[in-house]
């Protein structure tokens, strides 16, 4: 495969909320089980940070990607990552 630039999704952060499907207009993205899998790697476009922009935990990154960009959620998987070990709020009950 000659593409260089296509969506990883990191299933371990991955919370199916389905942003980045449907924010992607190149069909890269089928669903399986509700959950988004990436079966049209030639279908992204060079230097496009959409799904990866929206999605809330950080679980895209790029093959190909070496602008230096930080997916937006991951901070938001972070903190909520590193409040509930010091257990300062009660963040992942529920
Ligand atoms: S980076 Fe852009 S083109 Fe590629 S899968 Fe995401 S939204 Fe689609
Ligand atoms: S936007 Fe992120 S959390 Fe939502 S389905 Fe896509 S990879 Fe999973």
């Amino acid at each position: 495969m000659s593409k260089t630039w296509y969506p990883v999704i990191s299933y371990e952060n991955c919370t199916e909320c389905l942003a980045c499907f449907n924010k992607c207009k190149n069909g890269v993205f089928t669903l399986k089980n509700s959950c988004p899998v990436v079966v049209n790697p030639e279908g992204c476009v060079q230097g496009c940070h959409g799904c990866g922009n929206l999605c809330p935990v950080g679980a895209i990154e790029y093959v190909g990607d070496d602008t230096g960009w930080v997916p937006p959620g991951k901070k938001n998987a972070e903190s909520e990552s590193s409040c509930c070990e010091a257990g300062k709020i009660n963040c992942c009950e529920g």
